[in-house]
This record gives C-alpha cells, sequence and structure tokens, in this order.
C-alpha cells in the first residue's frame, strides 16, 4: 500500500474550479455540505465563481441581446462571454474550458474520471437561449450535456459535473471504496445492498448475503449486477453479454 499524502498539505495546487456564471451565489450552494464541503475547507479542491456581468457593457452591464435572424429569447453576447473568459482563464491556463449544453457530448462517469485526474475545470454556464456561437470556437469551449432534458441555466449542470468529480479526488470518500465498485465503473449497474434489519414487513436479505461465504457474495453480486443491466440498460453492455 502507498502511503496517503495527507490531504491537510497538498504538494500540489489543488484541484481548481472556475465558474463563469450570472448566479456566482449559487456556488459552492449544494457542495458546500457533506464530503465535498469538508475538501473544500481543507483545501483538497478550490472554487472561483465568477460574475460575467462584470464585463457586462455600458450602465446596465448588458450581458445579453436579441438573436440574429429573430425567435425568441434573448443570447449571451460573444464579445462579454470572451473578455469573461480571458479573465479568469488566460490562454496559458492547461484546465479544459467546458460549456454547460443540452447539445454537448453527454457526460460519462469515463469523462469525469479523466477531468478529475487533470488540474481542474473552467466551467461556462449558459442562460436565456444560449450563447452566441462564435464564442464556442473562439475560446475552444468544449460542451458538456448532463442529460436530455432542458435546464433553465447551466449552474445546476455545472453543480451536478463538480459534485461527480470531486468525489473522486484522492481523500475525498475518506475510508470508502474509491468508487470503483459502482455503476458505470465496470460498465454495468451496480448490484442491490441491504443493511440491518435481515426482515423487514416480510422482506429478507437475501441468504447468500448473510451466509460469509465470500466467494458465492461476489459471483451472485455479479449475476445481479448482469441482470439489473441487462433488463434496464441492455446499452451498456459489451458484445457476448447481452
Ligand atoms: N435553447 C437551448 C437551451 C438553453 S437552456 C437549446 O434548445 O438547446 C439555457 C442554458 O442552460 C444553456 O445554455 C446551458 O448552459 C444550460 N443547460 C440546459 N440544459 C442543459 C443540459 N441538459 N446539460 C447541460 N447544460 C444545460
Amino acid at each position: 500500500m502507498t502511503p496517503e499524502i495527507p490531504a491537510q498539505t497538498p504538494a500540489t495546487p489543488p484541484w481548481t474550479a472556475t465558474i463563469l456564471t450570472l448566479y456566482p451565489a449559487m456556488f459552492p450552494g449544494p457542495l458546500g455540505v457533506s464530503l465535498s464541503g469538508d475538501a473544500l475547507a481543507r483545501g483538497t479542491w478550490a472554487l472561483e465563481a465568477r460574475d460575467i456581468r462584470e464585463h457586462g457593457l455600458g450602465r446596465h452591464r448588458a450581458v445579453d441581446d436579441t438573436p440574429a435572424g429573430g425567435g425568441a429569447g434573448m443570447v449571451l453576447r460573444c464579445d462579454v462571454l470572451g473578455a469573461a473568459i480571458d479573465a479568469a482563464a488566460p490562454s496559458d491556463d492547461a484546465r479544459p474550458r467546458l460549456l454547460m449544453s443540452p447539445r454537448g457530448k453527454p457526460l460519462t462517469q469515463a469523462r469525469v474520471r479523466a477531468l478529475s485526474a487533470g488540474p481542474g475545470v473552467v466551467v461556462v454556464c449558459g442562460r436565456f437561449e444560449g450563447v452566441d456561437e462564435r464564442v464556442i470556437a473562439g475560446r475552444g469551449l468544449e460542451e458538456v450535456s448532463i442529460g436530455d432534458y432542458i435546464l433553465s441555466g447551466g449552474e445546476i449542470a455545472a453543480l451536478v459535473l463538480l459534485d461527480a468529480c470531486i468525489r473522486l479526488l484522492p481523500g475525498v470518500m475518506g475510508k470508502m471504496a474509491s468508487g470503483e465498485e459502482e455503476s458505470f465503473e465496470g460498465g454495468h449497474l451496480e448490484y442491490p445492498h441491504y443493511t440491518r434489519p435481515r426482515d423487514w414487513e416480510g422482506r429478507a436479505i437475501p441468504d447468500v448475503l448473510t451466509g460469509g461465504n465470500h466467494g458465492a457474495i461476489a459471483k451472485w453480486r455479479r449475476a445481479e449486477a448482469l441482470r439489473l443491466t441487462r433488463e434496464r440498460r441492455p446499452d451498456l453492455l459489451g458484445p457476448g453479454e447481452a
């Protein structure tokens, strides 16, 4: 076993999330409590929520305008967002620049693992109808979706992405396993869990789990994981598993 580096004295800069948003008060939000909140307080990760409106135009600090070509809603201006990105993450910043967007590539556990193994993330949160297309190419933003539904803004999507990354940072989950047995990690959904009481409302814990035969338990869990994946998410199965 390799000795754990104490999280209190990180040798390298903490994993850092810079968020560009019109609502910085939404951060850290729910990430300020529990495991992620403790890790934030310990300095395992750092958060910088920047207000896009600081780069807004004119007396009213305007950040949006009507869509070219007409139509409903407003669009975040590329000049405003470009200036906000440049101020928050200069071009030599090695962190990936993400734009939360329902048009993006759906977020996966594999992508989360890769992001959490890096130096951190710069995340742009859209609002209104979205952002001017030119800033996506102009600032090299990678569009990331958290699912096929529409949120009112990118902030909650950014919190989802951050939560998934932070729990994988060294030391955050404490004594818990590093999540390697969880849903998706092995390409399968996770097996069912049980705890005391042994009998509840006529439902008993499966005998194999209380029998103490670890080989049999592992076999049962593998079979259950496969059964649930076949039933619910056949798309996750590899060739020969279906
Ligand atoms: N008009 C857009 C939706 C805009 S929703 C469309 O039809 O594609 C406003 C903002 O919320 C988006 O710019 C994005 O930042 C965020 N958002 C909405 N749904 C999202 C999702 N599923 N995943 C990630 N971000 C999302």
